[in-house]
């Protein structure tokens, strides 16, 4: 099928844009030394995930749905890198029974971990059959403030032992941590400064553990800026970026993708044609209202020709209905947009478009040669 057949809006994936991407932070990782955890939040997929993992199939997962979809689909080693509740833990072993996959899972928080280590024992032989030794079952990471600000206990806090002393009966998988202040950083320059900041606090978590005596075997860091742009890893286990595998304009604005990169966009129809504008049939309902590039200098989307060829009045779309978007030139030329018109729209961020959407059309050459189905949980 060509572009020009799609039904829109429909979100369209560049495959040999998506290889690349998944080649080159594998690439990065085994420079590192350090295993690849993608996260699979960005593209709720499995066709993508393949392409993601490395040899070691492992990923993280930002909801119990993903891990349900993702464990059922064969990947088995999972983290669940949501701060979690109690009440989850029923949840996350029935995954783990119905698909013999082992979900890691992560809190910050002193009393959440007695109450996890207060049933460990008994849900981790419940979880195998009896037959495990609580501490080898370890999957209980803390979560680590390396910055943003949203969750975790700083490197160097009280609190960090107090949990560590709580999951002592049934073992510390490790420390994680997400550095997303580093979208607010600008360039490669600073980018490399807050990933040291995110390797240095997690792996200063890490020691402060061990000299308390207590075992902390790994070490989870990362974000699409961080990981592709750290001068080291060291004492860092894995990293788990996420959004690198599509790019968006949020990541070639900051320097965390080129342009070229960039392999999701959303293909949408022309739906009426004015003299100072054009509107298409992508909404916040397929675009978002994400509002990244608002400091970028951007609207919510790049418009162009379905074969990216840049189109008069360098058109981006500027205002959004639930349904309708509206599109504007930003040069002195006018727009040539007539109805029934099928262009392309970069977004914003791939992560929250992609959610927009159940499925994938996957484009090669212009052909689109497969539909991937994608998760809406
Ligand atoms: N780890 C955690 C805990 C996250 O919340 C995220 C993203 O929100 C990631 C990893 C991946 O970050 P990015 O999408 O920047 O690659």
């Amino acid at each position: 099928m060509k572009l020009e057949a799609l039904p829109t809006p429909c979100a369209v994936v560049d495959r040999a844009r998506l290889e690349k991407n998944c080649a080159r932070m594998q690439a990065i990782a085994a420079r590192h030394g350090v295993r690849l955890r993608p996260h699979l939040k960005t593209s709720k997929s499995i066709d993508v995930a393949n392409l993601a993992m490395g040899a070691e199939r492992c990923a993280t997962v930002s909801t119990l749905e993903e891990a349900a979809y993702f464990a059922e689909r064969g990947i088995l080693d999972l983290t669940y890198a949501v701060g979690i509740t109690e009440d989850k833990l029923e949840r996350v072993l029935e995954i783990e029974r119905a698909s013999g996959a082992r979900i890691g899972v992560l809190t910050d928080d002193a009393a959440t971990a007695r109450a996890i280590a207060r049933s460990g024992d008994v849900r981790a032989k419940r979880a195998i059959g009896g037959r495990a030794s609580p501490a080898r079952e370890a999957r209980i990471w803390i979560e680590i403030d390396s910055g943003q600000h949203r969750g975790g206990v700083g490197a160097e806090s009280d609190a960090l032992l107090e949990i560590a002393r709580a999951l002592e009966p049934i073992g510390v998988a490790g420390v994680l941590t997400h550095a997303g202040h580093s979208y607010a950083a600008r360039g490669a320059g600073e980018i490399a400064r807050i990933a040291e900041e995110e390797r240095s606090a997690a792996v200063r978590a890490a020691e402060r553990i061990r000299a308390a005596g207590i075992a902390c075997p790994e070490v989870s860091v990362g974000s699409t800026p961080t990981a592709l742009h750290a001068k080291s890893l060291e004492g860092v286990t894995e990293l788990r970026p996420g959004v690198y595998v599509f790019g968006d304009l949020f990541q070639a604005a900051i320097g965390a993708c080129a342009n070229d990169d960039i392999a999701f966009s959303v293909v949408a129809s022309v739906i009426g044609a004015r003299e100072d504008c054009a509107w298409i049939d992508a909404g916040a309902l397929a675009l978002t209202q994400d509002r990244s590039m608002d400091g970028l200098g951007g609207a919510y989307g790049e418009v162009t020709a379905l074969d990216r060829s840049s189109l008069r009045g360098a058109p981006r779309v500027d205002r959004l209905n639930q349904v309708h978007g509206r599109v504007v030139a930003t040069s002195q030329e006018r727009l040539e947009l007539a109805v029934g018109t099928k262009v392309r729209v970069t977004p914003n961020h791939a992560c929250l478009t992609a959610a927009m959407f159940d499925r994938y059309y996957v484009e090669e050459d212009g052909e689109i040669v497969a539909e991937w189905p994608r998760l809406r949980g």
